[in-house]
């Protein structure tokens, strides 16, 4: 691969490569963009079948990071690690602490956290060797969790959605059709089932399943049937990709807004979406509320904070879903517009107090 025509393609800033072969580690941290503030993006252990895999994962991941936080308005940057190898077999606390190391000789201009295949144990033994780590456990003051905050964040999205497309201020009696029932999944179904909501749910654990009927007197749907259900919103909240070529014939529904990451196949499917009338929220930025969470903790981690920033997904997506209307452009272009009006505004602001430069309080510093 040629690694800078890739990183100039997808607009890079930095891509930095570390092993260490007492532990087995290695890995690649990637920068996308810092206009904003540190590249802030979890780190990911995967067992990649190349490095050319491991590569455009995280060249991909990390660019996302870059506009999930600026259209969540934080001060961040986009930024991910990977680190290759099998997450069940190959971690070691030496593997942890030689990759904080890395971070920290980085110098505060990438900042990472959990992701697919680590752990909060990880990031506490990463923590031992650098400042540049967010999402630790409650119990050594970190914001633990994100899902509760991730889960208000979606709701309050869907309640933007329905705002837009029946002009309804409530949810009492709103069919929702939620797909996933995990940490985001139970949390949303109980934040829509305390407003009214009516609830329709489906998983592949069927434990998850009979709690959610339990709890929430939710009706419990087969896997496929979710789709094809006449409710007024779908909420992919498992996996990604499950809006494609396949699923969009069969929707019912006039909203899709979840907490899923990566929801549409392809972007062409956001403007399926549109030609059939049915209002999409942009996964990432109806799904923040887990970066603002945890960008919450270099600030000195206040919950009720986390909750009120969270809040402010209601007024993007009618921002996201006003100007899509007047450009008659697709819900999930538009939010890719946005965000990069915001970097490109920050990134040319003159620098009047060069003395002055903003910086996060980070644990032990
Ligand atoms: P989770 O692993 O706790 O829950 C996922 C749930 O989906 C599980 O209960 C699983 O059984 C179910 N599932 C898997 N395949 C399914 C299928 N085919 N049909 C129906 N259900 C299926 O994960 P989570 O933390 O709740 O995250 C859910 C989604 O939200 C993921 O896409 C994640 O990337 C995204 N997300 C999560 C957060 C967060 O704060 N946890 C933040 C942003 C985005």
């Amino acid at each position: 691969m040629e690694i800078i025509k890739e990183m100039l393609s997808r607009g890079h800033e930095q891509v930095s490569t570390f092993c260490d072969s007492e532990t087995g580690l290695k890995g690649i941290v990637a920068i996308h963009n810092t206009v904003l503030g540190p590249a802030l993006g979890g780190c990911r252990m995967w067992n990649y079948a190349s490095e050319d895999e491991a590569m455009l994962d995280v060249l991909r991941l990390s660019r996302a990071m870059t506009y999930k936080a600026a259209i969540a308005g934080l001060n961040l940057g986009g930024g991910k690690a990977v680190i290759i190898g099998d997450s069940k077999k190959d971690k070691s606390e030496g593997l942890f602490r030689s990759f904080g190391r890395f971070v920290e000789g980085l110098g505060g201009r990438y900042i990472t956290a959990e992701d697919v295949g680590t752990s909060l144990k990880d990031m506490e033994h990463v923590r031992v060797e650098t400042r540049y780590v967010t999402g630790i456990s409650q119990t050594l003051g970190g914001s633990g969790d994100p899902a509760p905050v991730t889960a208000y964040g979606v709701f309050m999205g869907i309640k933007a959605c329905v705002k837009e497309k029946m002009s309804s201020n409530s949810i009492d009696g709103i069919k929702v059709a939620i797909q996933g029932l995990g940490n985001v999944g139970m949390y949303l179904a109980e934040n829509l089932h305390k407003s009214g909501a009516q609830l329709f749910v489906t998983d592949i654990d069927s434990s998850r399943v009979d709690l959610a009927v339990k709890k929430f007197n939710a009706t419990p749907v087969g896997l496929e049937d979710i789709y094809g259900l006449e409710v007024d919103v779908f909420s992919p909240t498992a996996l990604g990709s499950v809006i494609n070529d396949e699923t969009i014939p069969k929707l019912r529904c006039s909203i899709v807004a979840g907490g899923a990451n990566n929801v549409l196949m392809d972007t062409s499917h956001g403007m399926e979406l549109m030609k059939r009338n049915i209002l999409y929220a942009p996964d990432y930025a109806i799904n923040a509320g887990g970066l603002i969470n945890v960008s919450n903790e270099l600030e000195g981690y206040n919950k009720e904070k986390a909750f009120n920033q969270a809040e402010g997904i209601y007024d993007t997506l009618l921002e996201i879903f006003k100007t899509s209307k007047e450009k008659k452009s697709p819900t999930n272009q538009i939010c890719n517009k946005l965000a990069e009006r915001r970097i490109k505004k920050v990134g040319t602001l003159k620098s009047f107090y060069l003395p002055y430069k903003k910086t996060f309080k980070i644990r032990n510093s």
